[in-house]
């Protein structure tokens, strides 16, 4: 990349263009094509060479063109009309303004937003995959619903890494060197014009210096911590040189910086642009669990709490977001590691074992010798949610561990499903033709087109993906060593006319990259199909440590390699943003075969549905949820057989059914107008069920409702100075050391017999034994319910204590009645647990008291009749 240096960019800018300076500088280019216009129109040769990048462009453009431009009077007033746009796009009321915020009551003045990667445009490749453009996504929504967010991150000077292929199908990595002075991005700089320099102290004396990057994300600023810079030591230089590359020791420097390091660097862009301190923290994955580290010791240093008053302080205002069931996917480092790095000044005074406690693995199977980011999380954060409802669900099982004595339902892990940013990755085209057709520029207008107008214009994007790709993979074969004479069959592979899927992801194995070779000469049947081919478009990194990863990439290549197929079976290295913004738009199905459950949610498919395309998946992440048996196609789970050859076999041969029998049949029936009448109404009912569905807006505000309002409330609720964090650590103590003398110590029922029949009232009376604590303290419950094979009882009714006085032997007496509803297997039982108004969940201090189950009590009740 070339070295433009942004100040030099703006001194040449003539008075009549300075606007593009600012236009150039707010990613809201990104997903406002007006703006690309302007830029491209600005010279259309340079705007394709320089690769879409408006920074670049405007380093790269003449002195005579930026003249006769600044004379052009057309352009000038375009270059005004859009500067007045952004301004009133940065500073116009929006949904958030609405909910009546003004930094008072429960409505929070600033949310943080920390990630370890963010996809937001191609040309700041700070991603590797789905985690990335999900929080690139959520700032971008945010910005249009004006949500007060800051995203903070790291810089990294290599980013991921680009991706090409050696002559035999194996995957390279370059890692070139971006220059931050090129990107769309401006240092932080102290009212005195230094930089601003945050700094975390190791032991040992060492040090590690960060700057701070400030990428302005429409309304959002997103801040980018960088090691990079003289302050430092060689070995603190490299610490942001790759998104999750070095080792361990590297990894955990980098999560100290993004989460420690982050805080001040917030904290500094307070004090510097007079922004609001943020009264909730959003922690995407655990990578940048620390941040709760660094808020405790800000409030044991800065306003005289202890550890724990100054953990429940920071609890009320955390929300976590766990991404993933793959146990590879989690963070876990040595925790002699992380013990040496908090055992200086990192750490609040006498807290390493605290710390330590945070994440450690307590649960059966759990490993001492490890410290687990997730688990941090859970533990650091009030609130914790999945990304599906089904991850939700596998995310309660997986971690209910935390929780003993509940049942994996109650574990306080709830679901906010992914969105993504319509803005970012409807196609241009279909836009377009939605507002021709006199509808709305989105998804709506697109589904409103006739039958023939919505064929033709999936043509178009089809049409456009078959250009791209035979321009990337003459390309890469040219980078693969073959030479031009070589590649003339590449000008007709693939075909603009031919069912076209895609299938494009990271490489982890748990996405099968490779299911769809499970029978080879099957595959290639379907794609030499004389009647009714199909063509496959492949694109995916696989980690740079992964070679079982590599290796499925290889034998992809190879196969497509194939002289027989290659016209209609492709892997276009470096997938990155754009190309997914061609890929997804122009693939007709979009396919997708996790090993379920593991694929948390997935987005892609998403993005493919706003452009009309169709999902061909197995029941996972998202399409668990949403698929409805007329928007796409379910690819059988084989979920109970364990052999994994087996199950691939299976979901293998399930795959090339459903492609042989539904989705190519249903294509290629054509009415006399050559339009697919089935498929087009799939590809209508698609846009309208699942539009409104996978929007990041959606998503963005189910966060805000969900997540971060409660999370300010309980914030709030702490009251002043903090007294109520105080009172809650206090009390949590005394709970604790209680809890001992708690316990169910006898239950009477009466009011059903041995075979009560619907309508019939049961009378519970509970004698409780509460210990040294106070009725208050507690809540007693009836867990009720059917009983289910797993034994769960899903309801809950609270019992009234019948009076404040303890009977004989300290105990009390709690009354509730239940009317029984429905017929069959009947159960119920009662417990004790933690009551405090504080609380977010029942089961948050992980504290319960069940009654023992005896004779008449509990499960095993008589059925009902
Ligand atoms: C949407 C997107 C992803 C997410 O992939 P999933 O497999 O759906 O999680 C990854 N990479 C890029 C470039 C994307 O645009």
């Amino acid at each position: 990349m070339r070295a433009i240096r942004r100040f030099t960019v703006r001194t040449v800018l003539p008075e009549a263009l300075a606007p593009l300076g600012e236009l150039s500088m707010n990613l809201r280019w990104s997903w406002h094509p007006e703006t690309q216009d302007l830029f491209r129109d600005a010279d259309p040769a340079t705007w394709e060479a320089v690769g879409h990048d408006p920074v670049a462009l405007l380093g790269a453009l003449a002195p005579e063109r930026l003249a006769e431009l600044a004379g052009d009077e057309g352009f000038v007033r375009r270059v005004h009309e859009a500067a007045a746009d952004l301004r009133e796009y940065l500073t116009g009321s929006r949904w958030y303004q609405s909910l009546g915020g003004d930094g008072q009551g429960s409505v929070p003045a600033a949310i943080a937003y920390f990630s370890p990667e963010y996809g937001i445009t191609s040309v700041l490749p700070q991603y590797s995959g789905g985690l990335g453009i999900l929080a690139g996504d959520h700032l971008k929504s945010a910005s249009d619903l004006g949500v007060p967010i800051v995203g903070v991150g790291l810089l990294y000077r290599s980013g991921y890494f680009r991706q090409s292929l050696s002559g035999d199908g194996w995957q390279q990595e370059h890692y070139p060197v971006l220059d931050p002075d090129g990107m769309p991005i401006s240092v932080l700089r102290e009212p005195d014009g230094s930089p601003l320099v945050v700094t975390l102290d190791l032991p040992g004396g060492r040090a590690l210096h960060a700057r701070v990057w400030v990428a302005q994300v429409g309304r959002v600023p997103l801040l980018l911590l960088d090691s990079d810079i003289e302050t430092n030591e060689p070995a603190e230089r490299q610490v942001t040189e790759r998104l999750y590359g070095g080792g361990n020791e590297t990894r955990l420097l980098q999560e100290l910086l993004l989460g420690m390091g982050g805080v001040r660097a917030l904290r500094a862009y307070s004090r510097i642009t007079g922004a609001p301190a943020p009264d909730v923290f959003h922690t995407n994955e655990g990578h940048a669990g620390f941040l709760g580290i660094e808020r405790i010791r800000e409030l044991v240093a800065d306003a005289g709490l202890s550890f724990d008053e100054a953990l429940e302080a920071v609890r009320a205002g955390t929300v976590f977001t766990t991404h993933t069931p793959v146990p590879a996917g989690i963070d876990r480092f040595p925790r002699d590691l992380v013990a040496q790095h908090f055992s200086g000044p990192l750490a609040p005074p006498e807290a390493l074992d605290r710390i330590l406690a945070l994440g450690a693995e307590t649960y059966e199977g759990g490993d001492p010798g490890v410290f687990n980011m997730a688990v941090m999380g859970l533990r650091l954060g009030q609130r914790a949610n999945g990304v599906s409802l089904l991850h939700g669900e596998v995310s309660r099982g997986m971690f209910s561990g935390l929780w003993p004595g509940f049942d994996p339902s109650e574990v306080p892990i709830t679901s906010v499903t992914n969105g993504v940013h319509a803005p970012t990755w409807v196609a241009r085209e279909a836009l377009d033709a939605a507002e021709q057709a006199g509808g709305a520029r989105d998804w709506e207008g697109l589904s409103r087109l006739s039958d023939s107008d919505l064929w033709g214009v999936r043509r178009t994007l089809r049409e456009k993906l078959v250009t791209d790709a035979r321009r990337r993979l003459r390309a890469s074969w040219l980078e693969r060593g073959a030479s031009e004479p070589e590649l003339g069959w590449i000008d007709s592979a693939l075909d603009p006319d031919v069912l076209t899927i895609g299938f494009a992801r990271r490489v982890p194995s748990y996405k099968r990259l490779t299911l769809m070779l499970r029978d080879p000469a099957r595959l290639k049947s379907l794609l030499l199909h004389p009647e009714r081919p199909i063509q496959i478009i492949v694109a995916g990194k696989a980690h740079p440590a992964d070679e079982g990863g590599k290796r499925l990439i290889q034998e992809l290549v190879r196969f497509t390699d194939d002289p027989e197929v290659r016209h209609r079976i492709v892997f276009l290295p470096n997938y990155d943003i754009a190309m997914a913004q061609t890929l997804l738009p122009g693939t007709d199905v979009w396919l997708n075969n996790p090993l379920r459950p593991l694929e948390a949610s997935g987005t892609s498919g998403m993005k493919a549905a706003l452009n009309g395309g169709l999902n061909l998946s197995i029941l996972d992440g998202w399409w668990d949820e949403w698929f409805d048996g007329e928007n796409g196609w379910a690819i059988p789970t084989a979920d109970g057989v364990n052999d994994p050859n087996r199950r691939d076999d299976l979901e293998a041969a399930g795959l090339y059914d459903l492609i042989e029998t539904q989705v190519a049949s249903r294509f290629y029936d054509r009415g006399h107008d050559g339009v697919p009448q089935r498929w087009i109404q799939m590809v209508r009912h698609t846009l309208q069920s699942l539009g409104p569905k996978v929007l990041a807006s959606r998503q963005v505000q189910d966060y805000v409702n969900q997540l971060y309002l409660p999370a300010a409330t309980s914030v709030h609720g702490l009251g002043e100075d903090l007294k109520g964090a105080k009172v809650l650590a206090e009390w949590k103590r005394s709970v604790r050391g209680s809890w001992d003398g708690v316990r169910v110590d006898h239950v009477e029922s009466e009011g059903v017999g041995d075979a009560p029949e619907v309508g019939a009232v049961l009378h519970i009376r509970a004698f409780v034994s509460i210990g040294a604590l106070q009725p208050g303290d507690v809540e007693v419950q009836l867990v009720h319910g059917r009983v289910d094979e797993g034994d769960e009882l899903t309801d809950t009714a609270t019992l009234t204590l019948d009076h404040a006085e303890a009977y004989e032997g300290g105990r009390h007496r709690y009354d509730g009645e239940l009317t029984l509803e429905r017929t069959g297997a009947f159960g119920y039982t009662v417990r004790v647990l933690p009551s405090t108004k504080l609380a977010a969940a029942p089961a948050e201090l992980g504290l319960v008291a069940n009654a023992v189950v005896s004779e008449g009590l509990a499960k095993g009740a008589p059925p009902l009749r």
